[in-house]
């Protein structure tokens, strides 16, 4: 098992900073039972400056707060506030590099009834800066994203979490890094925990919003795309178009960054990473997020 913390760690708890080997939650909270709670997945990154950032912090405070609306979680935080709290809590744990995780939970509450009260806590565990040089073997998963007409599929869930579990233990089990999911119209949707876009022709495809985490790396992808003039085009898309026309395809989300794949199915990508757009945007991508500047090679 990974280790998270230790008897120095501290971590936010609703307004205060309490060592993370002491912090308790109710066993009869209805986040606990039904997985009813909302989190977030965010970066700090130390820039190039040498200060710790985190990026694209009002973003993902933002989402916080729009998934906690989405299923009537109470939310009576201000993003403002969450983000001097976890500066804070990065400061207390000495970590410029780090990944961050805010949850929003519920009270005891055994029925399913809306609630009056909430509980946060933001916790932070050291995540070095990503290599990005390894290609990972995909597989088109058997389990399908969630129904959107079941779930709010925009908010970012606890319970919405079993499914990608599901998948990406299944895809692992079966000797892959990663499952590629579709949505319920047999169109590719995205990875358990990370959004994807394939190219072809120095062209960038993702699947339209509607059925998937709408990414904050992957808006950063397209806003890259933009600045640098590369085409990028939402639309929806099948795993048998991805097989037979990608020259690449990469994953990307906060923890996963931009990550190459080497197949689908283990059906090779057409082109040689390195010598890819995909590869490109990696590079723009991970000076990004140390506020260094990017000069594409092809410009
Ligand atoms: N899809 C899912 C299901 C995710 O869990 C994540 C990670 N939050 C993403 C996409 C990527 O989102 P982001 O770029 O905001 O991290």
């Amino acid at each position: 098992m990974a280790t998270y913390y230790n008897e120095n760690t501290i971590l936010y708890l609703n307004g205060e900073f309490v060592k993370a080997s002491e912090a308790k939650i109710d066993l009869y909270s209805q986040s606990l039972h039904y997985g009813y709670a909302v989190f977030e997945g965010i970066r700090a990154y130390k820039t190039l400056a040498g200060e710790t950032k985190i990026f694209k912090e009002l973003e993902h405070f933002e989402r916080l707060k729009r998934s906690a609306e989405a299923i009537n979680i109470y939310y009576p935080y201000s993003t403002g506030e969450l983000i001097d709290a976890t500066y804070e809590v990065l400061k207390r744990n000495n970590l410029q590099n780090a990944y961050i995780r805010p949850l929003v939970f519920a009270p005891a509450n055994m029925s399913f009834t809306q609630n009056t009260e909430s509980f946060i806590a933001i916790e932070v565990w050291e995540m070095g800066r990503f290599l990005g040089d390894k290609l990972i073997k995909v597989m088109s998963s058997p389990f399908e994203r969630p129904n959107p007409k079941a779930f709010k599929i925009e908010a970012k869930a606890t319970g919405h979490y079993v499914n990608s579990i599901v998948a990406s233990q299944d895809a692992k089990a079966k000797g892959y890094d990663e499952a590629l999911l579709n949505d319920i119209n047999g169109f590719v949707a995205e990875a358990p925990g990370a959004n994807m876009f394939y190219e072809k022709d120095g062209k960038l495809f993702t699947p339209s919003l509607g059925n998937i985490l709408p990414g904050i790396t992957r808006a950063t992808v397209i806003e890259i795309c933009h600045e640098l003039d590369i085409a990028v085009e939402e639309r929806l898309f099948t795993t048998e178009e991805v097989k037979e026309h990608a020259d690449a395809a990469f994953f990307c989300g906060t923890a996963a960054e931009v990550i190459g794949w080497e197949s689908l199915d283990d059906i090779k990508m057409k082109k040689d990473w390195n010598d890819t757009v995909s590869k490109v945007i990696q590079d723009a991508y991970k000076a990004r997020v140390i506020e260094k500047e990017f000069k594409p090679e092809f410009a």
